[in-house]
């Protein structure tokens, strides 16, 4: 089906960007297509009247580093996420979940800061991002703003950007030492394939043999990507023994608001969270032991 007819832009600047953007209410950015463009060719939404297609803003591509951060800017690709070195080294949690994103043709076009916005409650990056506490930066034509990943992802499909605002940057923590991740999901197309019935990311902190700080964060299973935060205090202080993680696995779904849909029921999903809470936490210690201090 083709989408019912719409004005295109595709600027060259940030600044055109923001103004083609502000300039007409209801415009939308088109950054790879690969959640909007089904949309408006289903007709499941209706056509916004300016699509602004970011793709040739130079402003926006590349990786950077600081001492304490990756800093990914809006237009890097699940492919190019999934097997750029700084990622891999710095932050491998989001590589993987990137390079787990849906199939080689969609990872090629699709952004990762795209499907930030787009929040999709099964989506990989967001869980992803969600677990290692990072922060999107927002850019309108009033100036710039942080928005943590913990306040950004609002509901299912909706984030805290508002239709002024360009997401520009993702910044996520590198990996330091005492710190192990795990990602595991059950997708919809069986293993690690499609989008998450339910899926875990896991991030674990330890100092001295002991659990200092931790985050588990859920998707698939609920409205949106959310945090298991009474979970994830289970585990602190603790050596972050099979015991330990048993106990953070029973609390984990018991944290979520379950939905049930078209994948499985509200207990179906919290079976999946009890199977992959553990393997995603159980990866997330051992590789925080082994890289301890
Ligand atoms: C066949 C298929 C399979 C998929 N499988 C998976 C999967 O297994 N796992 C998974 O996690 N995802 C999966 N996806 C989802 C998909 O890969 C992402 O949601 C998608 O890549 C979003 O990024 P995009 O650049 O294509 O965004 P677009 O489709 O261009 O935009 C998505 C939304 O975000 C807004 N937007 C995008 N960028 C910005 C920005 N910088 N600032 C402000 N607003 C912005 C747009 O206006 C739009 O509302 C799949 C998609 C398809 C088509």
């Amino acid at each position: 089906m083709y989408p019912s007819p719409f004005d295109y832009t595709a600027p060259t600047t940030l600044n055109d960007a923001l103004a083609a953007l502000t300039s007409t209410v209801g415009a939308k950015i088109l950054a790879g297509g690969q959640s909007l463009l089904p949309l408006l060719k289903q007709r499941l939404i209706a056509p916004p009247p300016l699509l602004v297609d970011i793709a040739h803003v130079a402003d926006l591509a590349g990786v950077r580093e600081t001492e304490r951060d990756v800093i990914v800017k809006t237009l890097l690709t699940h492919a190019e996420s999934a097997k750029h070195p700084t990622l891999g080294h710095a932050v491998p949690l989001l590589a993987t979940a990137s390079s787990w994103v849906a199939d080689r043709q969609v990872r090629q076009r699709g952004t990762l800061c795209g499907a930030l916005v787009n929040a999709d409650p099964a989506s990989d990056e967001c869980c992803a991002v969600l677990a290692l506490g990072g922060a999107m930066i927002a850019r309108s034509p009033h100036g710039t703003r942080d928005i943590p990943a913990e306040v950004f992802f609002v509901d299912g499909h909706r984030s805290a950007l508002q239709p002024n605002e360009i997401l520009v940057e993702l910044r996520v923590p590198k990996r330091r030492p005492g710190e192990g991740w795990g990602y595991e999901k059950l997708g919809v197309r069986g293993g690690h394939s499609g989008w998450a019935i339910t899926g875990v990311a896991a991030w674990i902190s330890m100092c001295s043999g002991h659990v200092t700080a931790a985050r588990i964060a859920i998707s698939g299973a609920g409205r949106m990507t959310t945090l298991a935060h009474t979970a994830a205090h289970t585990l602190i202080g603790t050596d972050g023994s099979d015991t330990a993680i048993a106990e953070a696995v029973d609390q984990a779904s018991k944290d979520i608001d379950l939905v049930a849909d078209m994948n499985g029921s509200a207990a179906y999903k919290a079976q999946l969270i009890h199977v992959y809470a553990r393997r995603a936490l159980t990866e997330a210690i051992s590789r925080a032991k082994k890289e301890s201090y």
